[in-house]
């Protein structure tokens, strides 16, 4: 354009003459013309140059955007473009910033926890959760490798292993780790698409596998618990049917053995259904205003009998102005099964005794106190458990099933409460039980 505009004033140059034209003047123009081209073309790429190469630029950016380029870009036309260039550019990372803010609260609120790794094993990311399971905390990790944030053999193997894979191939490993409780963790670990980094995704299964050791530990007892009684019943009528012992007196006492065992046999039993109802959703309290005193007067009343036989002396001090919001069937079933459990390991000449204990938050603490063997403080973490005993031969010569106490405490929870033991060995045992108050409705 520039050369253009060159050579056209020359030839304006020539017309404005408006004189005879004399050879130098033609040869003049020529020369000027001849001078003026190379000149021209010369300027033209100078200026026009980076606006071309612009140009191009432009058009590639448009096809990687997805728009079509147009042919013949003027510069008011590529003005246009390069705004319209920049505003696509903007939407563009907005919409990869929020991408990026969507992609970081999913991994934010993810219960599993999530760490990847770049190419040498440095974390590149961490998810709170990962942070959570491994017990890290808050401290940065950036620009360590995983072997420095959490030492173990396993995991560093895992990934290791995990580079030989393909991308898309992925591998699974279950993990024990001593943080400082053991946890056993899940871990999935696959490459990530391009970088040659790892992403593992940790899922803390510590929990499952303890339901599950639950789960087969108890399948284990109810077996064992069937067994004994059974074996016991078969056993004493096998001897009745064939060797049938002539002395009346033998014939009855074998069959009242049997019989004391069936009656433990219904007793298990029957705890064992009482127990799954419990768990699975059965039980419905149907709760009102108790008055304990009278209440707890009532209870201690079933067992007066027996407890003058052994020399127990029975207390309540429970005051009238104590009053809880319970199921009264439920809440006899605890209290009998606590009261039962105090008598039982309680020697003659104890004492068992009723009293409330004030407790905060809309509850009060019903305790029932003994001054009988006490428990050991390493059973009272699993005292709870079903099917547990401190001595196991003993109280199941007195009759216990094990199951009390786990009935108690789910019993007590459906109310809202909670269930305390307190032991002294050879000094007795205190078990409180938290009841909600009259006003606290919400386990009615
Ligand atoms: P059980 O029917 O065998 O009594 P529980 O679940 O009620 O089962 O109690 C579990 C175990 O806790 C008992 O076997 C006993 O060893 C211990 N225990 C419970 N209550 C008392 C108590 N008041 N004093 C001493 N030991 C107790």
């Amino acid at each position: 354009m520039v050369g253009m505009m060159v050579v056209g004033m020359g030839v304006m140059g020539l017309l404005f003459l408006n004189s005879p034209i004399s050879l130098e003047m033609v040869a003049g123009v020529v020369v000027i013309i001849v001078l003026a081209f190379p000149l021209a073309m010369w300027l033209t790429r100078r200026v026009l140059g980076p606006v071309w190469e612009l140009q191009s630029v432009v058009r590639t950016l448009l096809s990687r955007w997805g728009l079509q380029p147009e042919e013949h870009d003027d510069v008011d036309v590529l003005t246009n473009r390069l705004v319209q260039l920049t505003s696509i550019s903007q939407e563009r990372i907005q919409a990869l910033e929020s991408e990026r803010a969507k992609v970081g609260a999913v991994l934010d609120s993810m219960v599993e926890g999530v760490i990847a790794l770049d190419r040498q094993g440095i974390v590149m990311l961490m998810n709170p959760s990962a942070r959570r399971i491994l017990v890290i905390g808050q401290e940065s990790v950036a620009g360590q490798s995983l072997l420095e944030v959490i030492r173990h053999r396993g995991l560093s193997d895992l990934v290791e292993f995990c580079r030989t894979l393909k991308p898309n191939e992925q591998c699974r490993r279950e993990v024990a780790l001593q943080l400082p409780v053991q946890r056993i963790l899940e871990v999935n670990a696959m490459p990530l698409p391009d970088t040659q980094g790892i992403v593992l995704v940790l899922h803390d299964i510590s929990e499952l596998r303890r339901l599950e050791q639950v789960r087969s530990e108890f399948v284990a007892n109810v077996s064992h618990e069937l067994r004994t009684p059974l074996t016991a019943i078969k056993g004493y009528l096998e001897t009745l049917l064939d060797e049938a012992p002539d002395e009346p007196a033998t014939h009855r006492r074998f069959l009242e053995i049997a019989h004391t065992h069936a009656d433990r046999l219904s007793r298990l039993i029957n705890d064992l259904s009482r127990l799954s109802d419990i768990e699975t959703g059965k039980v419905v309290l149907h709760t009102r205003s108790v008055g304990l005193r009278t209440f707890v007067n009532d209870i201690l009343a079933i067992f007066e009998n027996e407890a003058g036989k052994r020399g127990i002396t029975l207390h309540n001090e429970v005051s009238t102005e104590a009053i809880v919001w319970a199921d009264r069937d439920r809440l006899s079933q605890i209290l009998v099964n606590l009261v039962d459990n105090a008598m039982k390991y309680t020697p003659g000449g104890g004492a068992v005794m009723f009293k409330v204990h004030d407790r905060d938050q809309g509850f009060t603490g019903l305790q029932i106190i003994d001054t009988g063997q006490g428990i050991p403080p390493s059973d009272l973490p699993r005292i709870t458990e079903r099917f547990y005993r401190v001595d196991k031969a003993r109280t199941r010569d007195q009759g216990g099933t094990g199951l009390g106490l786990a009935i108690v405490k789910h019993l007590v929870q459906l109310h809202g409460g909670s269930l305390r033991i307190e032991s002294e060995l050879g000094k007795g045992t205190t078990v409180e039980i938290e009841l909600p108050l009259e006003q606290f409705t919400s386990a009615s």
